[in-house]
């Protein structure tokens, strides 16, 4: 049975819900609602979920209260808060944002999400959820969430990813939106937090649901059938060759270029594939173990063999590139690094370092 949404009954019927069984307590979520932290938490929510984000948007808060702030600061220093959150990109247009604001809107934020859509690193649906939530424009939001939630509303044909599903969504998104700019904040909140809380990607929990009686793909019995998946591709895997040269105060390593998949993060010794002699592994001096660690990015996926290199003095082993710096593990664990870094280095925290019994065998992080 194709059942069709009336938009004022849906949207009420959703908000009425989100009052009682909502999220209301999220540090962002003060009255009267604040552009900058409402701005900020929505950058970091960006492919990452709310448990995670809570601490570094507090530690921003604590470090950066303000956009003042944080325009004044170094890159540096707001590519380190970021450290471990991944998406470096949202960083850097995070700041590139902030001057930006302070600059040309003289620090205020403009109040329209088709001038906030033109600002760096503000996409359509940020820029709703900004001016939607803190200027109650009547703007629709279609993040990750609320395209499934939507597909599955609307039993949506077309696959996931795909430029027709967003074309379709995005117009479903507009028309669903109640009549009332005043109620938008909640609104928003609302079809976020039943994208997050009910109508999650796996066991949605359909029996609780305060729109199940709009729902097409449930009112058909098909829930498991949508988001229509997209087709299966297999990405090609390349391989890389990390040295970490550590000892038992401190690491080496080498900031990157400003361009590049890791740019101006900080890497280990990254070793050139054809220069590695065929046995490398138990050729160099001080070996350890090596460690197997994947990273996925969005054409390929990476398989990087990290040799761990414990050394008995400050001198590196021949071969070492120049830029390589050392720093003690407290300042190493501060800078920006690519999330398998951070895993690698987590691993190697001076309490954990092995004694130097020789080569292991080699295995997967
Ligand atoms: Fe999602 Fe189920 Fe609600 Fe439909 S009824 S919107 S599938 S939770």
């Amino acid at each position: 049975m194709v059942v069709n949404a009336r938009p004022p009954v849906f949207a009420d019927q959703l908000m009425a819900w989100q009052r009682m069984h909502g999220r209301h307590d999220l540090p962002w979520q003060i009255k009267p609602a604040d552009p900058y932290r409402v701005w900020l938490s929505e950058i970091m929510l960006q492919q990452t979920q709310v448990t995670t984000v809570v601490a570094y948007f507090e530690r921003f808060i604590e470090r950066f209260p303000n956009l003042h702030a944080l325009a004044s600061a170094s890159e540096q220093e707001v590519l380190s808060l970021w450290s471990g959150l991944g998406y470096y990109h949202r960083a850097r247009n995070l700041f590139a944002c902030a001057k930006v604001i302070t600059s040309r809107y003289a620090g205020r934020f403009p109040e329209s999400a088709q001038e906030l859509a033109t600002l760096p690193g503000i996409g359509p649906s940020t820029a709703a959820a900004i001016a939607s939530t803190v200027f109650g424009e009547r703007a629709a939001i279609l993040d990750g969430n609320v395209k499934r939630v939507l597909a599955r509303l609307t039993c949506a044909s077309q696959p996931w990813g795909s430029k027709a599903l967003e074309q379709v969504l995005w117009a479903e998104a507009i028309k669903r939106l109640p009549k009332d700019s005043e109620v938008m904040p909640i609104y928003t909140q609302a079809i976020m937090d039943l994208g997050a809380l009910i109508c999650r990607p796996k066991n949605p929990q359909c029996g609780r649901c305060p729109v199940a009686g709009h729902c097409q793909a449930f009112q058909r019995g098909q829930v498991d059938r949508y988001p229509v998946a997209r087709a299966q591709r297999s990405l090609p895997l390349r391989k890389t060759y990390w040295a970490l040269c550590f000892d038992t105060d401190g690491i080496w390593l080498a900031q990157q270029p400003s361009s590049g998949i890791w740019p101006s993060l900080w890497l280990p010794w990254v070793i050139n594939p054809d220069a590695l002699p065929r046995d490398w592994k138990l050729t160099v001096q001080g070996l350890q173990e090596v460690i197997e660690v994947r990273h996925s990015f969005t054409h390929y996926r990476l398989l990087i063999s990290a040799a761990m290199l414990r050394l008995n003095s400050h001198a590196l082993p021949p071969g070492a590139p120049k830029g390589l710096q050392r720093f003690n593990w407290k300042d190493a664990m501060r800078l920006p690094l690519p999330a398998p870094v951070a895993r690698l280095l987590s691993r190697l925290c001076p309490a954990a370092i092995k004694t130097d019994d020789g080569p292991r065998k080699s295995r997967r992080l």
